[in-house]
């Protein structure tokens, strides 16, 4: 039986990184490695599958830029529209790693397998978790159950939807988790399990997201004690177009804050309710945003359970690709309709 084919798409990080000290951990150079050398390290992959790899960008994901997703988004869809592979999988720095995959989850259709993966120690580490990782990947991409769950991650043994992954960790191995959900599977051994399919449908419930042509400014604001409406101002000024509220808890946004929100809503500024906390559901007070009194606490509409930096991705594709109803006739948002887009993620 002929082998999958599986096309690696290199973007670098630590998976690609170099240590003066193998015994470092930090204090490396991220993206150093071409994919190449990484392959090198993985005698055994050939037997797996029929590789083809490129090099898509050679960054520290701390540095992702908009350059860079409109590349990658160029090639996977290259390679599935060849049809010469069966899967494809992406290496990734981890920083950014949750908010690129938000933005494939809600971009590429559930087809053909779209992995990405990564690694917490420089290559030339000691117990480095990166050549495990990519194998790992290349199994999960290379899997017939891998098919149509849309673009998935696989760290640290476990196989996570894009939509619902983070990072939690700063320097952790198993600095990865899908919080409130847990992973959709593993792999054990030579072995791919999954244990569930990914609740939500690629795109919004299906329906997928263009690649913006310009992408729009979008902010993301901690809510902190002694915070000050300057922030806020400052950035309506220098024609901020969506602002994602970091709040503490369920999304609860500072008083002295609240005033200016209002104020650059009225200019149409897109503002959402994110939380802080790292887990859970921001829920929704929808109906007094509607009624347009978004001054009062908790008014804005809600990111639900993305987290700020998926949430600030989700809407700049709302906002850059001009999903209807985000903004109103008048040039204001339309908080209901924000509210929505948010839920169907
Ligand atoms: N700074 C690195 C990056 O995101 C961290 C890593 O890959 O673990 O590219």
């Amino acid at each position: 039986m002929s082998k999958p084919r599986i096309a690696i798409l290199a973007t670098g990080g630590t998976i690609a990184g170099v240590a003066a000290n193998p015994a470092a951990t930090d204090g490396y150079r991220s993206a150093t490695l071409p994919i190449d050398a990484l392959l090198a390290a993985l005698p055994g992959l050939g037997d797996i599958a029929e590789i083809q790899a490129e090099q898509v960008a050679q960054l520290d994901s701390k540095d992702m830029s908009f350059a860079v997703w409109q590349r990658l988004d160029t090639r996977i869809r290259a390679w599935r529209d060849s049809g010469e592979v069966d899967g494809i999988v992406i290496t990734h720095g981890t920083d950014s790693l949750e908010e690129t995959a938000i933005l494939l989850h809600l971009t590429q259709p559930a087809g053909i397998p779209v992995v990405l993966t990564a690694a917490m120690r420089p290559a030339t580490a000691v117990s480095a978790d990166g050549p495990l990782n990519l194998l790992h990947a290349v199994r999960v991409a290379a899997h017939p159950g891998s098919a149509a769950l849309g673009v998935l991650v696989v760290v640290n043994q476990e196989i996570h939807a894009a939509r619902d992954v983070v990072k939690l960790h700063t320097g952790a191995v198993q600095a990865f988790a899908s919080p409130g959900c847990g992973p959709l599977g593993a792999v054990a051994g030579q072995q791919i399990r999954y244990g569930r399919r990914p609740v939500a449908l690629a795109g919004i419930g299906g329906r997928l997201l263009g690649m913006p042509a310009d992408w729009p400014w979008v902010e993301v604001i901690v809510s902190v004690a002694g915070a000050r409406r300057q922030l806020v101002d400052g950035l309506v000024q220098q024609g901020v177009q969506g602002l994602v509220i970091a709040g503490p808890g369920n999304g609860s946004i500072h008083e002295a804050l609240l005033p200016a929100l209002a104020d650059a809503w009225r200019q149409g500024v897109a503002v959402v309710r994110g939380s802080r906390s790292g887990a859970g559901y921001v829920t929704s007070a929808t109906g007094v945003a509607a009624a347009g009194e978004h001054a009062a606490p908790g008014g804005f509409p809600a990111t639900a359970d993305l987290n700020p930096a998926k949430a600030r991705v989700a809407l700049m594709l709302a906002l850059g690709t001009g999903e209807a109803g985000i903004i109103g006739a008048q040039g204001v948002p339309d908080a209901l309709a924000l509210q929505q887009f948010f839920e169907a993620i």
